[in-house]
């Protein structure tokens, strides 16, 4: 296949380009590089199958020649990235995913959208399932990159009854793995690069809500699969095993062997309680499950942080 690859540079999309890639297609990757990172892909630069265009999806994309394929990650992803970008979160949502989906029809390519646990909110259902509608507020601070998901599935949904496209949906959980920024703000990051570095991880809250962390080699897996599958419906692609934040620090300290103490700060707006992904659909339509132990992922992300400094 001929696959796009939006958000290639960032921490899924620059490992989605090597899967496909290793499956044998050719790959092209589209990135703005305001959260991602051209080191992410470097190591593709002399590789003949690939081929990087810096450009903002938001814009009208020119592209000659066929395309199977097209895979929309493009995206701010962690709430302190969302934050300070509220604006162009919503446009690549909203803008980003109008403009992919058109070139996806216009080339007669399947098309995958990155969506997100996000579009459930502080949820109600737990855990959560793909039926589930969800509980955001579409003007709090997060509600910029919910609601741009949100509209993202919609805008996809629409294309696919209206106009035919083969569209997929992955709702993705919680993932970590190399290539994360050590600064995203994000808890993995966070706290491993707090531990190593011996000071003290930063609770947000008490603790006690939940988060379920998928390793990185798995979610790709699940995303593959979802693309050469028949499911159009929304798909959750994440480890169902649930923690609170409070034992995730425990585990980080113990797996780096840190000293670090741990300090209390306050909890995000409308950060959510509880989260835990129902994998009866990918189990049942995509045979697929995750394989990874959180100690055995995380022994390989704390070594990433190590050697890529920070
Ligand atoms: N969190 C934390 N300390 C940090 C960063 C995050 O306690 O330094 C918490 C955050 O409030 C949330 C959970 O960890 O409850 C996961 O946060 P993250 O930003 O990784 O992703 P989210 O699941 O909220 O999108």
């Amino acid at each position: 296949m001929r696959v796009l690859v939006t958000g290639a540079a960032g921490f899924l999309g620059s490992h989605l380009c090597d899967r496909l890639l290793k499956e044998g297609h050719d790959v092209i990757g589209l990135d703005n590089l305001i959260t991602g990172n051209i080191r992410n892909i470097e190591h593709l630069s002399g590789n003949s199958r690939f081929q990087f265009i810096k450009h903002d999806v938001t814009e009208y994309i020119f592209l000659s020649g066929p395309l199977d394929a097209l895979l929309h990650f493009a995206s701010p992803a962690s709430p302190i990235d969302y934050l300070e970008l509220p604006i162009q979160t919503l446009k690549v949502g909203a803008i980003g995913t109008h403009k992919t989906l058109g070139l996806a029809r216009e080339k007669g390519a399947r098309f995958l959208i990155a969506s997100s646990s996000e579009v459930y909110g502080d949820p109600l259902v737990h855990p959560q399932q793909e039926d589930y509608w969800g509980n955001v507020n579409p003007i709090g601070p997060r509600g910029v990159y919910d609601e741009a998901k949100r509209f993202g599935e919609a805008m996809t949904m629409a294309y696919h009854r209206s106009h035919g496209v083969d569209t997929k949906i992955v709702r993705i959980f919680n993932t970590y793995g190399p290539r994360m920024r050590a600064r995203d703000g994000r808890v993995v990051p966070a706290f491993i690069t707090q531990a190593l570095t011996g000071k003290p991880l930063t609770i947000f809250g008490d603790g006690k809500q939940t988060r379920s962390f998928c390793f990185v080699a798995d979610l790709i897996e699940g995303i593959y699969r979802l693309l050469l599958s028949d499911l159009n419906e929304p798909c959750n692609i994440g480890n169902p095993h649930e923690m609170t934040i409070g034992q995730f620090a425990e585990t980080v300290l113990k797996l780096t062997g840190s000293k670090s103490e741990i300090t209390y700060e306050a909890l995000p707006t409308d950060d959510p309680q509880v989260r835990q992904p129902d994998i009866t659909r990918a189990k049942e339509r995509l045979g697929w499950e995750p394989k990874v132990p959180l100690e055995e992922g995380l022994t390989h992300a704390i070594r990433y942080f190590q050697e890529a400094g920070f």
